[in-house]
């Protein structure tokens, strides 16, 4: 079933009708515990952290949609990344992306960082940089591509074959592209990480997160964790996240479209200083984005030629279909002011030196009619 396409995947992969009553959409299995024939004697499911049909059905879903052997489900993206960290021992290091996902800078630096765990933020595309960063205690490395907010494009096939002969793990955050427009595991990366919670589920109504790898021993490692820490998803979670994957490729391929026309309304925007989108043909690394990803994504940022916080807010304040609200990948588009949302946590000099302003704006764009949009954004920007 491996050479299914994508848009017969999402439906199909890993899904089959329910054994006992040909359900063709997955149960939610609602229970704790299986009742066993024996001691000993089951049906492959003991105690529901260990596991649950419903989570299997979506786990060998998602697992299937990054080409990979192997999927774990997490009550979040961020419980999901914890496993991936938990693989390291004190002394160990990371080098990831410097412009990263608020939560798992935090989780670096404010948790791991008590645990010996040492992480470096650097620019992947500063190759003298990665050289001087990588050392023999370097043990992971992370990658958000394209980034937030600022939409970065790092290679991962490039970044993955510099470390590939050497002990050390590659994962790359593939939550903003979603499978459909990346599969990083293709391109060398050991791990895949989703927030199912963004395009995934993409409706705005769960929590969720994934790893997807293809080796057998980093699998058993990683089960070994979802088991012993216990940040399992619930069923009914599952089953949503599972309904939100079957239009994953028609929603990621309408908010794309929508967002190419938008880039390119703002960029001629009197009111607009920069616009970061990965389709501009003059964005940096935008030949790696045409190689790696399949369209450019539904996030765009900007700012204001007036770089202040109260001009960013009278635009959040004044649209009426862009929701002001944190998170992305939902049917409806979202505005966000990362600088006192997501990433708060984040000091306001690393934060500048990645171009992240008082005025830099957010957009998921959705899956609306497009002119609705840009009659938004019109209107809020005058
Ligand atoms: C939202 C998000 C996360 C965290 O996921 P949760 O499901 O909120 O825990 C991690 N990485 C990226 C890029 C995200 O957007």
């Amino acid at each position: 079933m491996s050479d299914m396409k994508f848009e017969t995947k999402v439906i199909h992969a890993g899904i089959d009708p329910d054994p006992s009553t040909g359900a063709i959409m997955t149960p939610i299995y609602q229970t704790s515990t299986y009742v066993q024939d024996g001691p000993g004697k089951h049906k492959g499911y003991e105690y529901g952290r260990t596991q649950n049909p419903t989570r299997t059905a979506l786990e060998n879903n998602l697992a299937q949609l990054e080409n990979g052997r192997h999927g774990l489900a997490f009550g979040s993206g961020l419980a999901a990344m914890d496993a991936v960290l938990k693989l390291l021992d004190p002394g160990d290091e990371i080098i990831s992306t410097n412009d990263l996902y608020g939560g798992s800078y935090r989780q670096m630096v404010q948790i791991y960082a008590r645990y010996g765990v040492v992480a470096h933020f650097i620019d992947f595309s500063d190759k003298q940089q990665f050289k001087d960063t990588l050392n023999e205690r370097t043990k992971l490395i992370w990658i958000e591509t394209p980034t937030n907010p600022m939409l970065q494009i790092v290679d991962i096939r490039d970044v993955c074959k510099a470390v590939a002969k050497k002990d050390i793990l590659t994962c790359v955050d593939n939550t903003f592209a979603s499978p459909y427009l990346q599969n990083p595991l293709d391109l060398g990366a050991d791990i895949v990480l989703h927030s199912a919670t963004k395009y995934l589920a993409g409706h705005s109504d769960v929590i969720l997160g994934a790893l997807v790898c293809n080796d057998e021993k980093l699998a058993e490692k990683l089960r070994f964790l979802q088991n012993a820490i216990g940040a399992v998803p619930g069923p009914q979670d599952c089953f949503l996240t599972l309904r939100g994957i079957k239009t994953l490729h028609l929603r990621v391929q309408r908010a794309s479209d929508n967002a190419t026309e938008i880039a390119a309304f703002l960029k001629k925007s009197r009111k607009v200083d920069k616009v970061y989108y990965p389709g501009f043909i003059d964005f940096p690394n935008h030949e790696v984005a045409k190689k790696q990803m399949r369209h450019y994504g539904a996030m765009v940022s900007f700012t204001l030629k007036n770089d202040s916080k109260r001009a960013a807010n009278r635009v959040l304040n004044r649209t009426k279909i862009f929701s002001l609200a944190e998170s992305l990948g939902g049917v409806e588009s979202l505005i966000g002011h990362p600088a006192s949302m997501t990433h708060g946590s984040i000091p306001k000099k690393e934060r500048l030196a990645i171009g992240l302003t008082d005025s830099l704006i957010r957009l998921s764009i959705g899956v609306e009619h497009v002119d609705d949009l840009i009659g938004d954004l019109r209107e809020s920007l005058k």
